[in-house]
């Protein structure tokens, strides 16, 4: 390993979407964003729906939308576990913008309160999703 990386993992229930070194990482964690370099003290933090950033051991920024789980931090190894986490690269751009205007008019509707919760997780979802994917577009 580089001496200015450490290992990033990025599991879901589903599948290791990314286990790479890498020289920093910014999570949006449920107290604000949490930036972590090599040698990090060891830390476990509670995610919320957003962006994750990482700088891959080329230097180059990639992004990644989450939904919640938490990180954890450990001898120079930062594991996220979230229930759903995409690259990018691999988000279906209309299908989130789709998704982000039927959660807009659900939340416009006169809803029971469970519903209404639902429609903002699965806005903030797609708004994460377009976000993560426009800035990895070229
Ligand atoms: P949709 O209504 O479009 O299904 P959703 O927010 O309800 O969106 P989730 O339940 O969060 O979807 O995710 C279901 C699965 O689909 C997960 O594996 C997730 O990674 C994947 N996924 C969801 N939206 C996208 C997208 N726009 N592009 C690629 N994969 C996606």
């Amino acid at each position: 390993m580089a001496e200015n990386t450490f290992m990033l993992e990025v599991v879901t229930p589903e599948r290791v979407v990314l286990s790479d070194e890498v020289q920093f990482v910014v999570v949006p964690a449920a107290e604000g964003e949490v930036g972590i370099l090599r040698g990090h003290a060891p830390m476990v933090a509670g995610l919320k729906i957003g962006v994750l950033r990482y700088t891959a051991k080329d230097g180059v920024v990639r992004h990644m939308a989450v939904s919640g789980g938490f990180m954890e931090v450990i001898d120079n190894e930062a594991i996220v576990l979230a229930e759903t986490a995409e690259r990018g690269t691999e988000i279906d751009i209309l299908r989130a913008k789709a998704a982000k205007e039927r959660a807009e008019r659900r939340l416009q509707q006169r809803t029971e309160e469970i519903s209404f919760t639902r429609a903002q997780m699965a806005l903030q979802r797609a708004l994460a999703r377009i976000k993560a994917a426009e800035a990895d577009r070229p």
